[in-house]
């Protein structure tokens, strides 16, 4: 992009954001357009409220040396997150909590108001251009959810009766104890007041509250938030040496992030051939060790499929494929495994089963998508994509063979009999011979 064109993009992007009949905001499912609006008043409201205590000049020395800190590690984290944004989806890793914890600790909340608007005026700014952006709307939730959480923290603080990190080195335990606190606290509410704006599909814990992954990052952020203050608080020029810890804390996000992404099909979110072969892997070992163990391998391929992309296009032909993977995956248990081997072919690894039972599980799955209607746009049109089929070759292990390869060909071979035997059908190895 050039000096003139990216002037042009932010050009517009601001034109964009200073005329609010053109939010992405509205846009949105009502309950988070309702939800966002709540947040954003409330940040307000708790941060006028706070106005009144007076701020000394060393808090705001504190305010300035934390937002230099914090615009410091983003800047130096840039490449990491731009690497980070290239392989995953999850808009932005949060480990801002770090500086405004540390603000919680130290500064009067209407100064942490001061902090958080600062980091995210940066972060929103810098993610104009060349970094994927994310919609104003997003930003400003984000940024009032962390005034909201570091709010309701100074709250806790202020009851705990040790009402900062210089009063609880004065404490002894129980400014210890109030730390303790304050840090799950400040976990708690910001784990809580998220959720309402996450949309997901399954109300699952994990989806919800994050993996434990997730949750640990969150966790080490809060404890460098912590150690920042303390040092901040008696050894002030020493604060800088949290930025390194914390560079390298984001580039472990980032590999775990790549090794998610490696296994990966990018299209459909599914396995791809190589995520799968290795969980198969793993399955078939620990069905070896056990003598009466068996799974079920199901290749599933959908019919005809050529004719939806002469039809409605390649991504029209794309979009079924995302809504097959989603059958696919609602129509088996959540521990059985679906893969993308590529073009319009599936397969599910299903665990810990029955022979008879893996027949009933594919005849559910041929039924699902059989079931299926996809709405696609296509130009300003909506059209609804239906009368979908897939035929299906099953396997099981040990019976159809006790290597993966030869049960790959195996359900391979099934599914070539289905083709041939009309489509639209379920056919076992079993009865292929
Ligand atoms: P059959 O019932 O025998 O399986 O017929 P079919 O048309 O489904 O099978 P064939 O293997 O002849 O065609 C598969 C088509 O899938 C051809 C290819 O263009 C298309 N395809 C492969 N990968 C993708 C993809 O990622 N997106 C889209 N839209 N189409 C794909
Ligand atoms: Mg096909
Ligand atoms: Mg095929």
């Amino acid at each position: 992009m050039d000096g003139a064109e990216a002037a042009h993009r932010a050009a517009a992007r601001i034109g964009d954001v200073l005329s609010p009949r053109r939010w992405a905001l509205w846009g949105q499912r009502p309950g988070l357009v309702a939800y966002c609006l709540l947040v954003d008043l409330v940040a307000v409201a708790v941060t006028v409220a706070a106005a009144g205590r007076g701020a000394r000049t060393w808090d705001l020395v504190i305010l300035g040396v934390l937002a230099g800190l914090a615009v410091l590690q983003a800047e130096l984290g840039r490449r990491i997150e731009r690497v980070r944004r290239l392989v995953s989806d999850t808009p932005h890793i949060n480990m801002t909590s770090v500086w405004t914890f540390a603000g919680v600790l130290l500064l009067p909340p209407a100064l942490v108001t001061a902090l958080v608007v600062v980091l995210y005026l940066h972060l929103g700014t810098r993610s104009l251009y060349r970094i994927r952006r994310a919609p104003l709307f997003r930003v400003v939730f984000n940024a009032a959810l962390v005034v909201v959480t570091c709010h309701a923290a100074a709250a806790v603080l202020a009851v705990s009766g040790v009402p900062s990190m210089y009063a609880a080195l004065e404490a002894g335990w129980s400014g210890v104890v109030a730390i303790a606190i304050v840090t799950t606290a400040y976990f708690a509410v910001g784990a809580l007041v998220t959720v309402p704006g996450l949309t997901v599909k399954k109300r699952t814990f994990r989806a919800l509250f994050g993996g434990l992954g997730d949750n640990l990052l969150e966790v080490a952020t809060l404890c460098l938030g912590v150690l920042t203050a303390l040092t901040l608080a008696t050894l002030p020029a020493l604060a800088v040496m949290i930025v390194p810890p914390l560079l390298v804390l984001h580039r472990a996000v980032l590999v775990k992030q790549l090794e998610i992404a490696a296994t990966t099909d990018e299209k459909t979110g599914l396995f791809n051939t190589t995520g799968w072969h290795s969980l198969a892997t793993r399955e078939l070992h620990r069905a070896q060790r056990l003598p009466q163990a068996s799974f079920g391998v199901l290749m599933v391929d959908l019919d005809r499929f050529k004719r939806i992309n002469d039809q409605y296009g390649h991504l029209g032909g794309d979009a079924v494929l995302r809504a097959v993977a989603g059958t696919i995956k609602g129509a088996v248990r959540d521990y059985d495994s679906v893969g993308r081997f590529g073009g319009e072919e599936f397969v599910v690894l299903l665990p810990d089963i029955r022979e008879t039972d893996v027949r009933t599980v594919a005849e559910r799955v041929r039924e699902a998508v059989a079931g299926l209607s996809v709405e696609i746009t296509d130009g300003s049109r909506a059209k609804v994509i239906d009368g979908l089929s897939a035929s299906i070759g099953v396997a099981t292990y040990p019976a159809a063979g006790a290597a993966l390869d030869r049960l790959l060909q195996a359900a391979d071979k099934a599914l070539y009999s289905a083709k041939s035997g009309g489509r639209n059908r379920v056919v076992c190895i079993a009865d292929v011979g």
